[in-house]
């Protein structure tokens, strides 16, 4: 038998309901924000991912779906949205326009992880890049946007918050950091290995013993130059005042290069280790390492999966028809009805000849409101018998006011 690729998965109802929830209400809400719909491929040159995400980072050290296409073009799954929606930023000449521009995606990303719960091969995010706009006030507005989603889901998370600094300041940051790894015994081989690549991801090391070693490490927030400090300090005032509770964590990295100031997380303690949401942060340097003219960014990305197992959708009142014949002689009253009702309404039509009571079964199931059903009886006085499944009342209508739908409003 073949099965679906590990950590991959197939999505069925009721979980697409609960997918289109998570879609439909980020959607709604980033367009409320002023944000547009970008789509870009999910196959790209596995050179972009390298430049931007970076060789030290495990997303391109260790998880990429790589490979060589028929063109001997070297390829990959994207693993994340980010590098996709700047290359199109830059590719289709915005920087150059220096354009204010707000975006939103989402979609499938790949990255060949230990499957667990809550982290697949094959995931979704959904996420939002908001260019060339150079004040804590925009991190600010786009983390009140992520908070307002995820209320809107039901979804409990906590924020953390960091500041990664600036070109000035963190390559200063660094030495330090770099001096006192070094006086570190016996760090994981993760961290030797992000010790020489990007010693800022050692932080974020989830190994214990490694932890217990750097609780000392000197922090980053310590050492921030007074341009960053200030933008800091502002953006922690903006979400004070719209009251969006947050907690500093100067471990908080994203340890890429690109990633400047701001870097926080949504995180919930409901959905077991697996337990941040929501990532983002500043990265004002990305579009320049692209090759495109420096254009200031920040964005985020939500993880569905995770997002599926806490969100809370409104549960959906029955609705539309299921239309039932109850002799082989009203099937073609019945194709004729529902083919002119459904312009009306959702109408689900059983051509299997059953009893009343396994109609009525069968519409109960489908969740709709009404259960029609055309007899004998109602094809000789040219009529159709509806009941509705939430109050119980039953009645018979004309057959032409049935299926024109102008029964529906009809006391
Ligand atoms: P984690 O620390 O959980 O590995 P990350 O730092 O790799 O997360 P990001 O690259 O910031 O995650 O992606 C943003 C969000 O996408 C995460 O907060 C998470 O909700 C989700 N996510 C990341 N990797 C996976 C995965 N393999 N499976 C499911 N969701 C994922
Ligand atoms: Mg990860």
């Amino acid at each position: 038998m073949i099965k679906a690729l590990k950590g991959m998965k197939d999505l069925f109802e009721p979980e697409n309901k609960r997918y289109e929830f998570v879609i439909q209400t980020s959607t709604n809400i980033a367009k409320k924000y002023g944000f547009e719909l970008v789509q870009t491929p999910i196959l790209e040159e596995s050179s972009l991912f390298l430049r931007s995400v970076g060789e030290s980072s495990d997303i391109v050290g260790k998880e990429m779906y790589r490979f060589v296409d028929k063109g001997g073009n070297d390829v990959c799954l994207r693993p994340e949205g980010t590098a996709g929606v700047v290359r199109a930023f830059i590719e289709h000449k915005m920087d150059r326009a220096g354009v204010k521009k707000r975006y939103f995606y989402h979609g499938p990303m790949y990255r060949y992880e230990r499957p667990q719960k809550g982290r697949f091969r094959q995931f979704h995010q959904f996420g939002v890049e908001s260019f060339g706009i150079d004040d804590p006030k925009e991190d600010a507005f786009i983390i009140a946007m992520l908070k307002e989603i995820l209320d809107n889901l039901g979804v409990k998370a906590t924020l953390k918050l960091n500041s990664l600094g600036c070109p000035e300041c963190m390559p200063k940051y660094r030495e330090k950091l770099i001096e006192f790894l070094n006086k570190i015994p016996n760090l994981c081989e993760d961290c030797l290995r992000r010790k020489e690549l990007n010693p800022i991801r050692v932080l974020d090391c989830k190994n214990s013993n490694c932890q217990m070693q750097l609780k000392d490490a000197p922090l980053v927030t310590d050492h921030l130059c007074s341009s960053c400090s200030e933008d800091f300090k502002n953006l922690q005032e903006f979400l004070t005042i719209l009251k969006i509770d947050f907690s500093l964590d100067p471990w908080l990295v994203r340890g890429l290069d690109y990633y400047t100031k701001s870097a926080f997380e949504f995180i919930s303690d409901e959905i077991g280790a697996q337990s941040a949401v929501a990532g983002g942060g500043r990265y004002d340097r990305l579009v320049e390492f692209l090759g495109g003219k420096p254009t200031k960014g920040i964005g985020f990305a939500m993880g569905i999966e995770r997002l599926l197992e806490l969100a809370k959708p409104p549960l959906e009142p029955r609705s539309g028809v299921y239309l039932g014949v109850l002799s082989e002689s009203a099937t073609k009253k019945a194709l004729k009805a529902t083919y002119e009702l459904r312009k009306k309404i959702k109408t689900v039509y059983e051509y299997e000849l059953k009893s009343l009571k396994s109609h009525l079964k069968q519409a109960d199931k489908s969740e709709c409101l009404w259960c029609a059903c055309i007899g004998e009886n109602e094809l000789i006085d040219d009529t159709v018998w509806v009941k509705n499944l939430e109050n119980k009342e039953e009645r018979t209508v004309p057959y032409s006011t049935f299926k024109d739908g102008s029964w529906l409003t009809m006391d």
